[in-house]
């Protein structure tokens, strides 16, 4: 393929040289990795829209990448080397905070703590929140719909969006950059391109929901028994604490020891274990006092009803973040433990009782002596729902075993999910991770559906091939597109 006119455009913006190219061919962890003809690192929309019309001209596939901290594989490209990879990471400015409409406008590459760090700065609060957050971009939480640990109160990414700007696979540019709450002009472009993997089309901006800073934050760490106590617990502390009810996450005994295990600070705050844990957090416009009391008042009645045994509360900033880095510090000390098959999977939140007490029997029937390590954001129905080997069988020999069951577990994990009438992916999305899976959940007419936007808004299949939707099937319809014309 000749380079030349593109790299007229980019000179040095675009790399061919295998060690350049290198970091932007892998994920984050290893566990993808594929070959590109080229890295193109556009700095503007409309350098975008360029590469993208050369590439729809050349018939050149895009693989769309923000941060490269995705969880599915969603950002690397195949192993052809015919794709272009397109890092958005140079597309990285703050275009301006509205304080009346509450509202600030970013490109596609600045990253979310930098968000975040600009609505602090305009006194405002950007409440998406994960572990990511210095590295992952704006753009990649809008393709992945990410989610994090305040969705309960504030919403996942889609609902923070007001407005996108997307370069389209012909490389035009749509600008539809509305700050509005209300817009019922037609079909939802915007929640189009939500969630859509780098699939339909490149976003190269975003007018974003802000909200006023909190007043005050608590965070509380509470023993709970079972749960079904913690679902109940959740039930009372919205009816208790509103609005103001920030986080619920719950997490079980198991993770609070591999937490204890290879975090050297980490204490469980408690006197007594208890199987299961809860961290809520409230914040509000109230000062902090006014905030602990209501919590407070929580678990007196939660106590009185048996749904909590204890509970501590945090009385300084330093104490908030140690409670939270209890529930923060599971998925690295789950790595540093060894092998672990993971689901990330969300059901309605009346029954998530009993798919913890169903799937887990029936795992422990068909491969017993597995560990469980159950955490999630419980207030938003998201489950980690993770599995490991025995303590014990840590040899070579048992992993492979171990790893050779990765197939059959997710199998009953996802069949289980299906039935209770959940979701196999929660909020990492797809990828090439659960691509072939979800089409197994989902229904012959939504795959019809998934199939015909993707057609319609990229009918030679340059986006992010083979991402999301199988690319058999694509290629399959596209030559159906083809033959009709
Ligand atoms: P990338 O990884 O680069 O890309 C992800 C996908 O988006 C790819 O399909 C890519 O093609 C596409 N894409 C990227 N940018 C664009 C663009 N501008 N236009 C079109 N498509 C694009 N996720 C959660 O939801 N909740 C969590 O709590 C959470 N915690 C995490 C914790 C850690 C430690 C890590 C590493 C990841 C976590 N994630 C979590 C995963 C999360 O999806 C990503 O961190 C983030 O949303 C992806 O952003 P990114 O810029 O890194 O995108």
């Amino acid at each position: 393929m000749d380079l030349t006119t593109l790299r007229a455009i980019f000179s040095g913006r675009l790399h061919t040289e295998p060690d350049t190219m290198a970091p932007f061919l892998t994920d984050w962890r290893g566990k993808w990795a594929g070959r590109a003809m080229a890295v193109a690192q556009p700095d503007s929309t409309a350098d975008v829209s360029t590469v993208l019309q050369w590439c729809h001209d050349h018939r050149v596939p895009v693989v769309p990448q923000g941060g490269n901290t995705g969880l599915s594989g969603g950002a690397t490209p195949d192993e052809s080397g015919h794709a272009l990879l397109l890092s958005l990471t140079r597309l990285n400015r703050v275009r301006g905070v509205d304080r009346m409409n509450n509202t600030i406008e970013v490109e596609a590459g600045v990253t979310l703590q930098q968000v975040q760090g600009q609505a602090l700065e305009a006194n405002r609060l950007f409440p998406l929140s994960l572990a990511a957050e210095g590295t992952c971009t704006i753009g990649g939480n809008l393709a992945t719909n990410a989610g994090g640990v305040q969705v309960l109160r504030y919403g996942n990414a889609r609902e923070l969006c007001l407005g996108l700007e997307v370069v389209t696979a012909e490389g035009e540019v749509w600008n539809g950059l509305r700050g509005l709450r209300k817009d019922n002009t037609g079909y939802d472009l915007r929640d189009l391109f939500v969630g859509s993997e780098g699939t339909l089309g490149v976003i190269t901006a975003a007018v974003l929901k802000l909200f006023p800073q909190p007043a005050s934050q608590v965070a509380a760490f509470v023993a709970v028994p079972s749960p079904k106590a913690a679902l109940e617990l959740l039930q009372l502390a919205q009816e208790c604490l509103a609005a103001t009810l920030t986080a619920f996450e719950l997490m079980s005994d198991v993770c609070i020891g591999l937490v204890e295990k290879h975090v050297p600070a980490a204490r469980l705050p408690l006197s007594e274990r208890s199987p299961w844990y809860v961290l809520l957090e409230v914040s509000g416009p109230e000062d902090e006092s006014r905030s602990a009391s209501a919590v407070e008042h929580l678990f007196e009645v939660a106590i009185e009803r048996s749904l909590a045994t204890d509970a501590a509360l945090s009385t300084s900033l330093t104490r908030f973040n140690a409670l939270w880095a209890l529930r923060e510090d599971i998925s690295e000390s789950q790595g540093a433990e060894g092998k672990t098959i993971k689901h990330d999977v969300s059901l309605p939140i009346s029954r998530i009782a009993d798919f913890l007490e169903s799937t887990g029997a029936a795992l422990a029937a068909a491969f017993p002596g597995l560990r469980l390590v159950v955490f999630g954001h419980l207030g938003d129905g998201n489950l980690h729902y993770n599995v490991s080997p025995a303590t014990d069988r840590s040899s070579a020999e048992h992993i492979g075993a171990f790893e050779a069951l990765e197939g059959p577990i997710n199998r009953l994990v996802h069949d289980a999910v299906a039935a209770h009438g959940g979701s196999i992916s929660a909020e990492h999305g797809l990828g090439v991770l659960r691509r072939d899976e979800s089409a197994r959940y989902k229904s012959p007419v939504e795959m019809k559906l998934m199939r015909s936007l993707k057609s319609a808004l990229d009918p030679l299949n340059l986006m992010n091939p083979g991402k999301l939707l199988s690319e058999a099937l694509e290629v399959s319809m596209h030559c159906s597109v083809s033959t009709d014309k």
